[in-house]
């Protein structure tokens, strides 16, 4: 019996992590995520009833969930090395000939590769079993982030067959790529939070995260390059990452053998263009001396290897000139300043944007209007400007100063210790604010409401139908009908729309009331937790930070939400007109189901917590409290000098009556 759980047990792993290496090295999946989901379920279930087949390797431990509070420090077994910078043909061809004085050989392959910009990272394996992966660090130690990077589905945890070596270290590059970047920042945006500045640092960032189970929900990736091992199997580079590819990791596909440094330069050449094809971020092109023997000939210098250097390509940089900044105001009153320029054409884009973060920064450019400024495309989106060129500078040229008052509004701005940015704190009398609210409401992971778009919002707001998203459920087809490009047939639409909000779950409610921070995931959170919004606006500080991932930035803005008397009041509004304001009962998905759709009832005086205690800890497992002893009471817990709910629930005889001490060990 045993052995034939084992047996499914290494099925089911081996099954879930070729489907991971299709999807995520391979880009070709051949099941659905459901199906995926379904077959880890049952991995997981059937783990969780053996746990003697505990695998710290097995496709389940992907999910993360541990906490790491401080990385441990390890040191390298081999030296982490930099590398030597080229920035021109001619910087490369005296490389080369350094290497054919040092190594007397008349021909030298060469491999290129892109160098790929992420946070470089070594993977030890051991019997071709994933055992730790530790950053770069300052080239000797660096930390061990394995829970971390185990999340990485890229990342074979178990090496495919057994044609490889069976110790070694392999290296490469942690990264984000910009799709996944984009959505990311996307995301912090919808909560008002500040976008993160590029993909390299998030990246990094991700790695040093405490919470693994944050770093499995950001879609990062690992591009594998070097190979570390003592063997002799392997005669090149590019041999031993082919071998490597087979049996399971990311190489990317862009590698090339190059004859001569002609070669060497016709691939610089050729990606210095192509690389703004690739969905992530590269600077430069890193040339490795092929042959393994050689490589150890040649050796290291006090920081580089001789054998390899990296050819840095120019960020792409053009001039133009700064024609205004104009400031634009955020749906939670944060102020963006944006430059303005003289349209460039900047990879392949025409530029007439810049973005320019907060006061700080433009104190720091020391910009003046009509500078002559460099933009840059980094990582970012949206170019940004690098510098000034001052020589450029017109005499007189006016300082740009940072404006004191709304530009929409004109209230006065402020700017709380601490904030990079300055907020107009007119929230109800603010048209971006008013409008942003609502917009942000009605987007397709709230409220999602059809048939209205940004411009109908501000349509509405300006003739004065509603002020707050509770309004839209108040709004009328005669209303509608008179406004411009409105005919009876959109505006039918759009009170039919609204009307059908009414059906979205609370989850997505929460998040549409746009409270500060609360994004999404956040939502979805605070909802499953507190599963309705009255228990959640009762939620003391201490309460709200005890729920998972719950900090104190978030706890703040959610008590600074419920203590303003009018966001009360469009919560009571919105009640009335029958939106969702609590989970339904079966969609009640909790942090545990070891209670799941048990109900009870506590009675009597209870002296080992109180009953707010007693329902959160009964929620927190899935199960419900109720108010009465009926037939659909499973459990009765009883206190001091419990009255008339016990002798009903005897009386019944289909209760479980329990102490408090029974109750509590049953939840341990
Ligand atoms: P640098 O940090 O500029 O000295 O460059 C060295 C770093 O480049 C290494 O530590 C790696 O993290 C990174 N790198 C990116 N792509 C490659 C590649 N294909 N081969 C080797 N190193 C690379
Ligand atoms: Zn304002």
């Amino acid at each position: 019996m045993s052995k034939e759980i084992q047996q499914k047990i290494e099925k089911l792993r081996k099954e879930l992590n070729e489907h991971n290496y299709k999807y995520y090295v391979l880009d070709a999946s051949e099941i659905s995520d459901y199906e995926f989901d379904i077959k880890l379920k049952e991995l997981e279930k059937l783990e969780e009833e053996h746990p003697e087949f505990f695998d710290p390797n097995s496709p389940s431990q992907r999910v993360g969930g541990q906490i790491t509070k401080n990385f441990e420090t390890v040191t390298h077994k081999e030296r982490m090395y930099s590398l030597d910078n080229s920035y021109s043909k001619e910087d490369v061809m005296d490389w080369e000939k350094r290497l054919h004085k040092l190594t007397g050989a008349e021909n030298i392959e060469y491999t290129c590769e892109l160098k790929y910009d992420g946070a470089s990272i070594n993977l030890t394996f051991e019997n071709g079993n994933f055992s730790t992966a530790v950053t770069r660090g300052d080239g000797f130690q660096g930390d061990n982030v394995s829970t971390n990077v185990k999340t990485i589905k890229s990342i074979p945890l178990k090496i495919n067959g057994e044609d490889f070596l069976e110790n070694f270290d392999i290296r490469g590059e942690i990264i984000l790529p910009f799709d996944g970047f984009e959505k990311m920042n996307k995301e912090r945006m919808e909560a008002g939070e500040d976008p993160y500045a590029n993909p390299r640092n998030t990246a990094s960032g991700s790695l040093k995260l405490q919470d693994s189970s944050e770093t499995a929900k950001r879609p990062l990736d690992c591009l594998l390059y070097q190979v570390v091992a003592e063997q002799e199997k392997y005669k090149t580079h590019f041999e031993i990452l082919e071998a490597a590819k087979a049996v399971g990791f990311k190489v990317p596909e862009t590698i090339e053998v190059c004859k001569n440094v002609k070669e060497v330069l016709a691939f610089v050449e050729k990606w210095d263009t192509k690389r703004h094809d690739l969905p992530y971020e590269t600077d430069g092109v890193v040339i490795k001396v092929n042959s393994l023997e050689l490589q150890k000939n040649l050796g290291f210098t006090s920081k580089f290897p001789r054998w390899a250097i990296a050819y840095k390509f120019k960020a792409e940089q053009e001039s133009t000139i700064l024609e205004e900044v104009t400031y634009q105001v955020g749906r939670t009153g944060a102020i963006t300043p944006v430059a303005n320029l003289k349209p460039v054409q900047l990879a392949g884009t025409t530029v007439k944007r810049a973005s320019l973060h907060n006061a700080d920064q433009i104190e720091k450019l020391d910009l003046h209007l009509k500078d002559t400024v460099f933009v840059e495309k980094g990582g970012e989106i949206i170019p940004k400007i690098v510098s000034v060129d001052i020589s450029k500078r017109k005499p007189n040229s006016e300082v740009v100063k940072y404006i004191t008052n709304c530009p929409e509004c004109g209230t006065e701005l402020v700017r709380k210790e601490g904030d990079a940015k300055h907020y107009c704190p007119n929230e109800l009398g603010c048209p971006p604010q008013i409008v942003g609210r609502i917009q942000h409401y009605i987007s397709r992971k709230a409220l999602n409401i059809d048939g209205i778009g940004g411009e109908t919002v501000s349509l509405f707001v300006k003739e004065g139908l509603v002020k707050t998203y509770a309004d839209l459920y108040d709004l009328k087809v005669e209303q509608i009908m008179p406004l411009e490009r409105m005919a009876e047939k959109s505006a039918k639409n759009i009170v039919k729309g609204i009307e059908a909000s009414k059906n979205v779950s609370f989850e997505k409610v929460l998040f549409g009331l746009g409270i500060r921070f609360v994004g999404e995931t956040v939502a979805k959170k605070l909802a499953r937790h507190y599963l309705s919004i009255d228990n959640l606006a009762k939620a003391t500080r201490d309460e709200l930070i005890n729920v998972d991932e719950i900090g104190d930035k978030i706890a703040d803005s959610v008590l600074a939400f419920f203590a303003e008397e009018r966001n009360l009041e469009i919560i009571e509004k919105l009640r009335k007109d029958g939106v969702q304001l609590e989970m339904d009962a079966p969609q009640n998905v909790v942090e545990n189901d070891l209670l799941e759709g048990k109900t009870f009832l506590f009675t009597g005086k209870l002296t080992k917590f109180t009953r707010d205690e007693a329902k959160d800890m009964v929620e927190k497992f899935g199960g419900k409290t109720v108010s009465g002893v009926s037939s659909k009471l499973n459990f009765l817990v009883v206190g001091e000098k419990a009255g008339s709910k016990l002798k009903k629930a005897e009386a019944l005889g289909t209760v479980d009556i329990l102490t408090e001490d029974e109750f509590l060990e049953k939840i341990n």
